[in-house]
């Protein structure tokens, strides 16, 4: 998404460290948003776009405290807005780990559904010298990238 210039997205985590989503050591960037809704998903907080609020049924203890802030750890806030700028600074922290090989993967969810975040965060990663992979399934839905727009 854009807005007065700069571009914006939601992303879930940043898994830095990274061994199995690409050669090399690399950042994993998770992006928020999916148009499928796979049984299978290992990432099922990645499936709907906007940032919400999750509860681990296994964890909750059913205190109703929850406005006061969590205590077993069973409620979390999952997805937040970045812009480009925001996401960029936090991929540099590690690009003296990246070596020859390593560099930067988008993840998800559906890296597609959020086209213009990550063309940009993608050509950002070029003109650093940081080496750049995607995991897809390249098909995205007109209707998801649009939501990308909201
Ligand atoms: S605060 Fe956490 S443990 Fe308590 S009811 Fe809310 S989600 Fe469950």
């Amino acid at each position: 998404m854009n807005q007065n210039g700069t571009t914006y997205g939601v992303i879930t985590d940043i898994q830095r460290f990274s061994l199995h989503d690409g050669p090399g050591i690399r950042t994993s960037v998770f992006f928020k948003g999916c148009n499928l809704n796979c049984a299978w998903c290992h990432n099922p907080e990645t499936i709907s776009f906007a940032p919400e609020v999750i509860v681990d049924p296994e964890k909750c203890i059913g205190c109703g405290k929850c406005d006061e802030g969590c205590y077993s750890g069973a409620r979390r806030e999952v997805g937040r807005r970045f812009s480009a700028e925001e996401l960029m600074t936090e991929i540099l922290q590690d690009k003296d780990y990246y070596g020859k090989t390593g560099g930067v993967t988008l993840t998800g969810g559906e890296v597609t559904c959020q086209p213009e975040f990550a063309y940009e965060i993608l050509k950002q990663c070029q003109s650093a010298g940081i080496g750049r992979a995607i995991e897809t399934m390249s098909r995205s839905s007109a209707k998801a990238r649009a939501s990308e727009k909201r």
